[in-house]
């Protein structure tokens, strides 16, 4: 069976069709560059990276663009993100941008997250912006007022609202025009805002200087780099309204032509509040974790693997207990990953154990069928665990198993769990020497002998233990329950 999408757009799945065959055009909306990327973001971008890379080894030829905002995303208070954050650092706007661009390249780097193919940044396509915008007036979807804004006239666009199915009179700002604003209806959202002195992200225009509002940037770039039309369209679906919804308007309004074909959106990661109750994730809010501090605890493949155990669709709930049972199934397969690498060096030749092969054409069968179900990774982890399961009874079992058999094994996992999901790593951590049981015993050895070095308070040998298993690649983390160690 084709592979299908849950398209937003139409509220189904649906056989997932390319405007031009064997080719996937797709735009994603990437972070806004002011702070730290958190787990929440991680959740969404983990997702798409999983469909992108599920897509390409599919065969597809998929161009990914994916932006970064840094300008024109105003907080509640009407202030630009990183405006503010160049004040309280003292730093210039383009520094603060840098700074955490840099910084959620790095941890998308860490999480193994595929880069985009294209990361445009709003402020570097404001002439792309301010064209589109010019379309809009000309075409009557935009007006300019006299303190040199442009608005968008939603009344101007019978299907607004398609997207996040809601239609104008439902919207609880219908009612009235705040008396400071200078729109026609409250629904009307900026496409170019006129600077205050103190703004300093400013442009000339052909209103006078000013700034893009945040949903024209998006339009203006998936529509420069992906064509008026394409394929698929991704996000958060918090941003589903006001962002997405204007996107399509803007775009739609100015090109003529249908924008994305294919909208998905991922489900939130929350964390549970002083009630217990899930609540996004979210820096305003102030209850998250950066990325940063999440790898400090936990593998990336940990992370990954925590994230894939919810449909892309669904919200997850971040939690220690979610984490420590992501941890525990990805070290089942891991270890039985290098159990079956150990072996390869002195496997018979042979055709010992070639009913397995079965096995794995199964389990291919089933990766292939769960993730043309709407990119249903957790169907796919599932099967991974299956095989694991099977694959350790096959290796303790005491029968041979021929070289062959073990090759097809391992490739099995490099392409599903580290082509597709990016849970199982190129290399085994440690070195195989030929036994990975021995050497994990060799590394357990020198934990219970620092613990007991420490409970003797002989924290000299402790040190030294854990500073020549660092040396080794070995990180030990001191948990309330005891010490773990990790391959870094
Ligand atoms: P932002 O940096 O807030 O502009 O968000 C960048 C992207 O991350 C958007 O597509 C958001 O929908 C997504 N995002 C932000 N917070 C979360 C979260 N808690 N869970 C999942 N996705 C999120
Ligand atoms: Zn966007």
């Amino acid at each position: 069976m084709a592979l299908q999408i849950y398209n937003v757009l139409h509220r189904e799945k649906q056989p997932f069709e390319p405007l031009h065959e064997g080719k996937v055009n797709m735009y994603v909306c990437g972070p806004t560059v002011y702070d730290h990327a958190h787990v929440g973001h991680a959740k969404t971008y983990v997702s798409f990276d999983v469909v992108v890379r599920y897509l390409r080894w599919r065969g597809y030829d998929v161009l990914y663009v994916q932006n970064l905002t840094d300008v024109g995303h105003l907080l509640d208070t009407g202030e630009d993100r990183v405006l503010k954050k160049a004040r309280q650092a003292q730093a210039l706007p383009m520094q603060i941008v840098e700074t955490y661009a840099r910084s959620y390249f790095e941890d998308m780097d860490a999480l193994g997250v595929v880069r985009p193919d294209i990361s445009p940044r709003a402020s570097c396509h404001i002439p792309d912006q301010i064209k589109m915008i010019q379309t809009l007036i000309e075409k009557g979807h935009a007006y300019v007022t006299e303190q040199g804004n442009v608005y968008f006239d939603v009344y101007s666009w019978p299907e607004y609202g398609k997207l996040s199915n809601r239609r104008l009179d439902d919207q609880e700002a219908g009612a009235r025009v705040d008396v400071r604003d200078d729109k026609r209806h409250a629904e009307d959202f900026a496409l170019w805002k006129a600077a205050e002195p103190e703004h300093i992200l400013r442009w000339d225009s052909p209103w006078g200087e000013g700034y893009p509002g945040w949903h024209i940037e998006c339009s203006a770039m998936a529509t420069k780099y992906l064509g008026p039309t394409f394929d698929i369209h991704g996000g958060g679906v918090d941003n589903i309204f006001p962002h997405n919804e204007c996107e399509i308007a803007q775009s739609e309004a100015a090109n003529g032509v249908p924008f994305a074909r294919y909208w998905m959106l991922v489900g939130s990661l929350t964390v549970p509040d002083e009630f217990g109750i899930p609540v996004k994730m979210s820096k305003s809010l102030g209850n998250f974790y950066t990325i940063k501090d999440a790898l400090k605890l936990h593998r990336p493949e940990v992370l990954r693997t925590f994230i894939l155990t919810s449909h892309y669709r669904n919200p997850i709930v971040f939690s220690e207990e979610a984490l420590d049972s992501a941890r525990k199934g990805w070290e089942r397969i891991y270890g039985a990953v290098r159990l079956v690498r150990s072996k390869l060096n002195n496997a018979p030749s042979g055709e010992a154990g070639n009913a397995f092969l079965d096995v794995l054409t199964q389990a291919r069968q089933r990766f292939v069928e769960a993730m043309d179900d709407d990119f249903n990774a957790p169907g796919g982890l599932a099967m991974l665990y299956d095989l694991t399961r099977e694959v350790n009874t096959l290796l303790n079992s005491g029968q041979p198993v021929s070289k062959t058999v073990l090759e097809a094994i391992d490739a099995t996992y490099r392409e599903l769990g580290g082509a597709v999901l990016g849970i199982v790593p190129e290399e085994t951590a440690v070195a195989g020497t030929g036994n990975a049981e021995r050497e994990e015993g060799l590394i357990q050895m020198l934990v219970d002998l620092r613990a007991q070095a420490r409970a003797e308070r002989d924290f000299g040998t402790a040190d030294r233990i854990r500073a020549r298993l660092a040396e080794l690649g070995i990180a030990l983390e001191d948990r309330p329950d005891g010490t773990v160690w990790r391959v870094d």
